[in-house]
């Protein structure tokens, strides 16, 4: 609740946005959430490192390295691009988690498709010994669990819950703490039908529906119109948006609304997943291409 305010997207209905952002400055939104019980269980197991897998500008990446630190766990972050290796200074998120005491493996396109296989996983164990293993996103049981605590006591008065989706974890913990007569719609940030059969694996309610039109050409693809839009956005309403996730969903639901497929009355919730730390990563790549900068 205290994290939620009201913004002023149309005046035919109630639009709030809960910006669960703010809940930590470097393990963040979503993130946090994923990885609380997945901490828990690591020190249950008596773990001391915790591997994962990333992209270069991985919100995930960041928030372990971070979560590593702060709870006294080596890490180790599986990379993929081995061209990344030498250009870590030029790249804010794994600057940040190097400093963060993060160590790096940079693995090619191909060996990075092949990661969750047995072999391979083996493979880091000989190299790194033994470590908890944190899936690509983060998404597994305990981060749906956590999830479920993005939803608190009072949200129920919403009639839509509006979210991103990566992987389909969030989604996935804030569909099983809703309530029936709420719908929840995910909006993925990249192109593919898997994600359907992802999030049925982790929730048996159906009161859910992903709008799939808003993902601009892929994941972490941007173009001119989103970062106008995001810079508008955030000069109108004083709330900061991420190219990756919650940009994308926020031009998503004010082109919805505009198509009126919300009913007159609604009561909208927007779960701000987070992500900034991502900004200066995706100003680098398009002031490479000429393109306009996230302000
Ligand atoms: C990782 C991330 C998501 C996607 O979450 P999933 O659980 O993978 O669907 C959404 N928003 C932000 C800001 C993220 O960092």
């Amino acid at each position: 609740m205290g994290l939620t305010v009201k913004i002023n997207l149309t005046s035919d209905f109630q639009v709030f946005v809960k910006n669960i952002y703010k809940n930590h400055a470097f393990v963040s939104g979503n993130k946090l959430h994923k990885l609380k019980y997945n901490i828990i269980e690591a020190k249950n197991q008596k773990k001391r490192t915790l591997l994962t897998f990333g992209g270069a500008y991985s919100n995930h990446i960041a928030a372990v390295a971070a979560a590593g630190n702060i709870f006294g766990f080596e890490t180790i972050g599986v990379v993929r691009g081995e061209e990344l290796k030498n250009k870590i200074n030029g790249n804010p998120t794994l600057s940040f988690a190097k400093q963060q005491g993060m160590q790096f493996q940079f693995i090619s396109r191909d060996e990075f498709r092949n990661k969750g296989s047995k072999l391979f996983i083996e493979n880091l164990e000989l190299q790194f010994g033994d470590f908890y293993l944190i899936p690509e996103g983060g998404t597994n049981k305990l981060a749906v669990k956590g999830c479920e605590e993005i939803l608190e006591e009072g949200d129920e008065v919403y009639d839509y819950i509006c979210c991103p989706v990566g992987t389909g974890g969030t989604i996935s913990g804030i569909i099983n703490a809703s309530f029936p007569h709420q719908k929840i719609l995910g909006f993925p940030a990249l192109k593919g039908d898997f994600l359907q059969e992802e999030i049925t694996k982790f929730t048996t309610k159906t009161n859910w529906e992903l709008i799939t039109d808003y993902h601009f050409g892929g994941y972490a693809k941007a173009n001119e119109v989103l970062i106008r839009f995001i810079n508008t956005f955030k000069e109108e309403h004083k709330i900061p948006l991420d190219p990756v996730y919650t940009g994308k969903m926020l031009y998503g639901i004010q082109d919805l609304i505009a198509k009126d497929f919300f009913p007159k009355q609604s009561k909208i919730l927007i779960i701000h997943t987070g992500g900034l730390q991502g900004i200066e990563g995706m100003n680098t790549v398009l002031k490479k291409k000429n393109l306009p900068l996230i302000q």
